[in-house]
């Protein structure tokens, strides 16, 4: 649902979700961060309309093994227990992805993986599966192959079906109950009249299937949200690291317009409770958005 900001009692609503934040960030807010967001690469085989790939200015790369360590070390160390392994690329190209799921699983941590699954092969099924992987959410967002390959640009609907039932066999024929697999559909006007048949087609062959709303990717894309005034939960709870070790303000800084640190030389803890996050976060908690460009646009905000 829409709300207008001059609505006076979204007004209303805004001031108390703004001090419930404020009071969690004075008392509550922890050393280390809840959910830890690591782009294993930021290289994808796709060019899918609801996606800015096109404006993407960063170098292209796949995060090195040592670096991932670092990263999964410090977490144990802090018992930070959720990894997503995926933020602006697909991870599936990765070829050391099962090796790192593997190491995170090793020293207890949750791992989350999202894919467009147009690469997957039987061995990498069996990889997934054997590494412990959590979950996998696999964007797939129409019901006809029209629809799909119209926004999922350079992916075959068919391949992308079989894949997904490969992973459910494989999964299957070797008696795991994991990775639990996910599917989601990104609304658009272009899908929107196909998500029934979808959920009909995919309810009962997947473990979850879930219907989201499309964003613009902090004001990067255009959409029909518009941004409101209760500050963003995401720079409290997640911190998202590149590939090369840049950590990023949050998932939707796909460029890494605001650079918060780097973890080849700084350790997690620190960025998380640098003078530069902190800022930020007071900008939120003040409606100060013009002083991040990125998040005044942004349509994640409620
Ligand atoms: S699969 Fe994901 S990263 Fe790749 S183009 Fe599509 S939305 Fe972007
Ligand atoms: S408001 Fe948007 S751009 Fe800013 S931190 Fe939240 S999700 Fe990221």
């Amino acid at each position: 649902m829409q709300f207008s900001t001059n609505n006076p009692g979204y007004k209303i609503y805004a001031k108390v979700a703004t001090a419930l934040f404020r009071l969690y960030d004075t008392f509550f807010r922890p050393a280390f961060p809840p959910v830890v967001r690591i782009e294993s690469t930021n290289i994808c085989n796709a060019s899918c309309t609801t996606c800015p790939r096109d404006q993407l200015t960063r170098k292209p790369g796949v995060m090195d093994f040592d670096l991932f360590q670092k990263i999964i070390d410090e977490c144990a160390a802090h018992k930070t227990h959720r990894i997503h392994l995926h933020n602006f690329g697909e991870p599936l190209i990765d070829r050391e992805l099962t090796k790192k799921i593997s190491y995170a699983k090793d020293r207890g941590m949750k791992v989350r993986v999202f894919s467009n699954l147009s690469l997957l092969t039987e061995e990498l099924a069996q990889g997934l599966v054997s590494s412990g992987l959590d979950d996998i959410k696999i964007s797939f967002d129409g019901y006809t192959r029209e629809t799909f390959e119209n926004i999922r640009r350079r992916l075959k609907f068919e391949d992308v079906v079989h894949n997904i039932r490969l992973l459910i066999d494989t999964k299957n024929r070797m008696g795991s109950s994991t990775p639990k697999v996910g599917l989601t559909f990104v609304e658009t006007p272009e899908n929107s009249h196909e998500k029934e048949l979808f959920l009909k087609e995919w309810k009962g062959m997947a473990d979850n299937t879930i219907i989201t709303k499309y964003h613009n990717w902090g004001g990067k894309v255009i959409s029909h949200a518009q941004a409101k005034l209760i500050p963003c939960p995401r720079i409290w709870s997640t911190l998202t690291v590149l590939w090369n070790g840049d950590v990023a303000l949050c998932c939707l800084d796909f460029d890494g317009s605001v650079i918060l640190g780097n973890v080849r030389t700084q350790s997690i803890a620190d960025i998380y409770q640098s003078d530069k996050i902190n800022d930020i976060r007071n900008y939120h908690l003040t409606w100060q958005y013009s002083r991040i460009p990125i998040c005044s646009d942004c349509s994640l905000r409620k």
